[in-house]
């Protein structure tokens, strides 16, 4: 049987060459639409493919453990079914949607019933978010910042190159793409203030970041190997990690941030799996120096995936590109996270997501946040003639993409957006 990753796979769906969608890659969602509950789908071209109504219909079997897993409305019973499920499910629904399998193809009735246009649909959160940790694993963005604020001899913390640096986010405001982010509230002191005041934020930022999903538990107490923490990671979304850096600088000392990452974190509303991204995988930096035992890794885990950032204005028609950066500089890899998290005996959930952080490349135009981009507001960036940012302003539309280049195919991840309304 052929490998549902063979680029020479072709769908009876057709499929454009610029899709993120095409048959190698089957991300799977959370979708509604004619009217009916909320169930599971998978994009495939222009069309969310129904796996509840093909459950119904005797095509698609999940094992005794799973039947309804489909009818829910998150992804988190199905992926508690573990790799061996997610492995031949996804073989499954690969070879309904070839285009030399007449089962589904030549089946009108069904085909009506089981795929439903993508401009129909509605698209809601994927998972219900176990918990949210965020993470800060590019040595560019770490680099970056440390830079601009404590200058270059000392712009990595003595920590930063031995562990993957991370803290404990908020879950409850984890949104899917298309959710309005309302301007946040809080303490404010900015430089030359003497005593801190209640308003709203005047520094509000994004950050490109990658989330992994967990979908296998871990208990409390255990630790992870390399090998166990590569198949708990079901796969893969886009993540905007919006930031409040005005109030980010005044809370965050000692414990870290707070408040400033709470108010909203968007993800993208397909979960691109492991699986579709086995083809992508490459070799991370270098890690010197060698990272402790528990972290080290005897296969690569990073991947190939282009990403890019535009922001439109209100008053522009189309965005602006603003970063084109890729997830394979990621210093410490979404493994070496997950090991590390786990390290003290912190249990881990089905549905929990780790935040990559920021991703920003060596080059300028890859750095993956504005406070990054406009160097703490000193260098506006230029959007379209008389239009420049330094940080959000109110009615701004941030747009996010990732996707695996293939050979005459891509493995992508849509989009995640999110538009700012005010305080
Ligand atoms: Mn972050």
């Amino acid at each position: 049987m052929t490998h549902p990753n063979d680029p020479a796979l072709r769908s009876f769906i057709p499929v454009d060459a610029e899709s993120d969608f095409p048959i190698q890659n089957l991300p799977y969602g959370v979708f509604s639409a004619r009217g009916l509950a909320p169930r599971v789908g998978v994009a495939i071209g222009d069309y969310v493919l129904d796996l509840w109504e093909l459950e119904q219909d005797g095509r698609l079997a999940v094992g005794q453990d799973g039947p309804g897993v489909f009818v829910a409305d998150t992804l988190n019973p199905f992926m508690a079914l573990g790799p061996k499920v997610w492995a031949a499910t996804r073989s499954r629904i690969s070879e309904l949607l070839r285009h030399d399998n007449g089962e589904l193809r030549d089946n009108e009735a069904l085909c009506r019933r089981v795929l439903v246009p993508m401009k129909e649909a509605r698209l809601h959160l994927p998972i219900a978010v176990s918990g949210y940790t965020d993470f800060y694993a590019s040595k560019e963005h770490a680099s970056n910042v440390g830079i601009m604020f404590r200058g270059k001899e000392n712009a990595l913390q003595p920590n930063w190159l031995h562990m993957p640096v991370g803290y404990n986010g908020r879950a409850s405001t984890v949104v899917v793409s298309g959710t309005k982010v309302r301007r946040p509230r809080g303490q404010l002191k900015p430089p030359g203030a003497d005593l801190p005041s209640f308003g709203a934020c005047r520094r509000l930022d994004f950050e490109l970041e990658m989330g992994a999903v967990i979908g296998q538990p871990s208990p409390m107490g255990e630790t992870l190997t390399e090998a166990l923490a590569e198949q708990m990671i079901f796969g893969f979304v886009l993540l905007n990690d919006w930031s409040a850096r005005d109030i980010q600088q005044w809370e965050y000392v000692p414990l870290g941030p707070f408040l400033a990452k709470a108010f909203a974190t968007s993800i993208s509303p397909w979960v691109v799996t492991s699986a579709a991204l086995e083809p992508f995988r490459r070799q991370g930096p270098k890690q010197d120096p060698a990272p402790l035992p528990y972290l080290q890794q005897t296969q690569p885990h990073n991947y190939d995936i282009e990403l890019e950032v535009a922001l439109r204005a209100a008053p522009m028609s189309k965005p602006a590109r603003i970063c084109r950066t890729n997830f394979k500089y990621m210093y410490w890899s979404s493994v070496q996270q997950l090991l590390h998290h786990a390290s003290s005996g912190c249990a881990m959930n089905v549905g929990d997501l780790l935040g990559s952080g920021t991703m920003s490349g060596p080059e300028k135009d890859q750095r993956g946040s504005l406070l990054e981009i406009s160097w703490n507001g000193t260098e506006p960036v230029e959007l379209a003639s008389g239009i420049t940012r330094t940080f959000l302003e109110d009615g701004d539309s941030l747009v996010m993409r990732g996707w695996c280049q293939g050979n005459g195919y891509r493995v992508g991840f849509g989009e995640v957006e999110g538009t700012i309304v005010p305080a």
